[in-house]
């Protein structure tokens, strides 16, 4: 249930509506949006006359929540959620483009690949050091080697960290090294992992899982949101469908259901969700023009002997042309791909 406040209703009327709703036995998580205060009230029950709480100073509507989403939900915040991490928006007007290897291998690659996806316009560095494989004999990858490498890597070219934490025990760890937590497809279930982010201070990049609806997905950030932390990304990575020519089958359509649904910043991965390298450009520009907030795509300088996901993996080249490509599209649905030539530095004589 969300109660929607009057807009400029004072803070004594919001505080009298949240003893009434704690004493309902309800927890309460507060809005505060551009015209209106909007408190959800999130708690299992069903015998609550919502007229009890219309009939409140300040109070203009009640409304039941029918999804057993709440706090993702659009219902309970109009506004797009927009993620401040350094002079990174996400969410905002700006498309923003997360690029690196499937795995860190080595300092010399992850430095070598850092510097060619930021001079593309990159924002955020990607690269697993916990790597969770289907095959126990594949590459695991670094472990916190790689999370050292991948940071020195990303702060010499002024890049934020992207990286996968794959269990509670790594929490602590990966914190240390990254900006954003990266939860993947085979943890998207994982509640325990996805209660105790919850409880953390750090944006969290949540995939969806590869056989999971779309509702089941929003209930996985429910869980993140619902302990305290409202920076939740949610991102399409490609599901399980009867097709087999590609690795998974993205899901475009999940962009614009999700935007509807939920005010939380949404990403795809063109790489995962294909598992080709020649098709994850048209599907990273399909992702923008259908709204998604940014793209996370694999980029190594050297795929045909990369560690994993090799034959996913943009060339350096590719990466270049698909930026571009990018800025044309995001201009064409009033978005932005900032140029490197917009960042600053370059700009300065
Ligand atoms: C990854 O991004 O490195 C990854 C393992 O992706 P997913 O969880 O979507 O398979
Ligand atoms: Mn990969």
């Amino acid at each position: 249930m969300v109660v929607v406040m009057e807009p400029g209703s004072g803070e004594d009327r919001i505080q009298n509506v949240i003893t009434h709703l704690k004493e309902m036995g309800f927890d309460v998580h507060r809005s505060d949006g551009v015209n209106h205060t909007v408190l959800g009230a999130v708690g299992d029950k069903t015998d609550v006359d919502i007229r009890q709480l219309e009939v409140l100073d300040g109070v203009h509507e009640v409304v039941r929540i029918s999804e057993p989403y709440k706090l993702a939900s659009r219902m309970f915040r109009h506004e797009d959620t927009v993620i401040r991490i350094g002079d990174v928006t996400i969410g905002g007007e700006e498309v923003i483009v997360a690029a690196g290897p499937c795995a860190v291998e080595s300092r010399e690659q992850i430095m070598r690949i850092a510097a060619c996806v930021r001079e593309s316009g990159a924002k955020l560095l990607r690269g697993g050091a916990f790597k969770p494989r289907s095959s126990p004999y594949s590459f695991q990858g670094l472990g916190e080697q790689g999370l050292r490498y991948l940071r020195e890597a990303a702060d010499e070219n002024g890049l934020l960290v992207i990286t996968e934490v794959t269990e509670i025990g790594q929490i602590d760890l990966v914190t240390e090294y990254a900006d954003i937590l990266q939860v993947g497809a085979r943890n998207m279930q994982n509640f325990m992992l996805l209660k105790q982010l919850g409880t953390k201070k750090k944006p969290v990049f949540l995939k969806r899982g590869m056989s999971s609806t779309i509702r089941e997905w929003l209930m996985a950030s429910e869980y993140i949101l619902s302990g305290g932390n409202r920076e939740v990304i949610l991102c399409e990575r490609g599901i399980r469908t009867f097709e087999n020519y590609t690795r998974n089958t993205l899901d475009i359509s999940a962009v614009p259901v999700i935007k509807k649904l939920s005010h939380l910043p949404v990403f795809t991965d063109p790489s995962h969700g294909t598992g080709i390298r020649n098709k994850v450009i048209p599907m990273a520009l399909a992702s923008v023009a259908a709204g998604a907030d940014g793209v996370i795509v694999e980029v190594h300088h050297d795929p045909d002997h990369a560690k994993s996901d090799g034959a996913q993996s943009l060339y350096p080249g590719q990466f270049a042309e698909m930026m571009m490509q990018l800025r044309a599209i995001a201009r064409a649905v009033q978005r932005r791909v900032v140029d490197i030539a917009d960042n600053g530095e370059e700009k300065r004589p």
